[in-house]
């Protein structure tokens, strides 16, 4: 048996859960065994995992669905592991995915990899190829061990769906040890964002050291004011400046963008940032120093002064938009 981790919200299976599947499938049909599948809540979507090659979902309700506790979820799919009896558990690419199977394999002992884009696999030892370095390079690497446990890096794999069937749904109470509840999400905030969240635009307007300050990132809001669906984001230089908050972070440590344009101003591009904009459909960069890597990156480059750059662009673009 493959097991796997379904994520879901707002009434939804997460996009990175079913972008696993696909590698589950993979890895399933090499060992000619069915793919299974483990959610807290949720039950309503579990029939329709069929449509994505799962043969039985197995749905835990109860406090493991009502609060977020990883140790506590690691145990139940550990129970439900030992059940199926599984040769692999795997999950999506998410932190939350990422967090519960870390704590499955660090309890039993187990190899993990996360990341993970192939397997190839003779039922015994599995080869793999993961994402390392925020996906700028890749590791082939073996695995050993009678239960393997992966993830699938974040929308890197295609969402296939296979067939029209349902799932067979069971719900299941796993006899968790309460302990394990102690570190549990109690409340989630919503982040106090303006405009459109980052992975969502159309438009980016990254600023980094080179802008210099809290007040001259207005300078590229005012840019991003021209565009619908527009938003600005920053390197983590700017960040650790406190010119704007950790959610406008683009890059390994926060958020990966893929707009249709890129505007990088008086960022070097270093791989840490450009792994989270190497999405962007065309990249113009703005940068003084024509030898910085994002002058090569980028379809469009201009050497300049950002802080006069910048505002002339913005007047261009309103005078054109009048
Ligand atoms: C584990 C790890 C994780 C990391 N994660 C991230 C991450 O998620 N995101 C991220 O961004 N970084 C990350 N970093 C940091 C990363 O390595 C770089 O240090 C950072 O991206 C550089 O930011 P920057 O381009 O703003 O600054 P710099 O590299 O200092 O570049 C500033 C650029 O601005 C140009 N410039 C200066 N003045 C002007 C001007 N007036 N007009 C035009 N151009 C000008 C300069 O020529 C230069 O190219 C990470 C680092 C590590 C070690």
């Amino acid at each position: 048996m493959v097991l796997t981790l379904i994520e879901h919200g707002d009434g939804e299976i997460a996009e990175t859960s079913l972008e696993m599947l696909t590698l589950a499938r993979d890895l399933a049909d090499q060992v000619d065994e069915d793919v299974s599948a483990a959610m807290f809540g949720g039950e309503e979507l579990a029939a329709g995992l069929g449509e994505y090659g799962v043969d039985t979902a197995y749905v835990c309700g109860g406090d493991l669905s009502e609060s977020y506790a990883p140790e506590a979820r690691a145990d139940a799919l550990g129970i439900l592991m030992d059940d199926l009896d599984s040769a692999a558990v795997i999950g999506g690419g998410t932190d939350t995915a990422n967090e519960v199977l870390a704590h499955l394999s660090a309890k039993r002992d187990l190899a993990m990899a996360a990341n993970t884009l192939e397997v190839d696999t003779d039922g015994e030892t599995c080869e793999i190829t993961r994402q390392r370095w925020g996906g700028s390079l890749l590791e082939h690497a073996t695995m050993e061990g009678e239960t393997k446990v992966f993830s699938a890096p974040d929308h890197e794999l295609p969402i296939e769906p296979v067939g029209d069937g349902e799932a067979a749904v069971e719900t299941i109470t796993p006899d968790v040890d309460e302990a394990s509840f102690e570190v549990a999400i109690d409340r989630v905030e919503e982040a106090d964002i303006e405009g459109v969240p980052l992975p969502e635009a159309r438009i980016v307007i990254g600023g980094g050291r080179g802008v210099g300050g809290e007040e001259d990132f207005e300078q590229l809001e005012e840019l991003a004011d021209q565009f619908d669906g527009a938003t600005v984001g920053a390197t983590r230089i700017a960040v650790d400046e406190g010119w704007v908050s950790h959610d406008a972070q683009i890059g390994q440590t926060g958020q990966k963008i893929a707009p249709d344009l890129y505007i990088a101003a008086g960022l070097s591009g270093a791989v840490q940032h450009w792994v989270g904009a190497k999405g962007s459909e065309n990249v113009l960069a703005i940068n003084t120093d024509p030898e910085a890597a994002i002058m090569y990156k980028g379809d469009y480059a201009i050497v300049g002064d950002l802080h006069e750059v910048v505002p002339e662009l913005t007047d261009a673009i309103e005078a054109a938009t009048d």
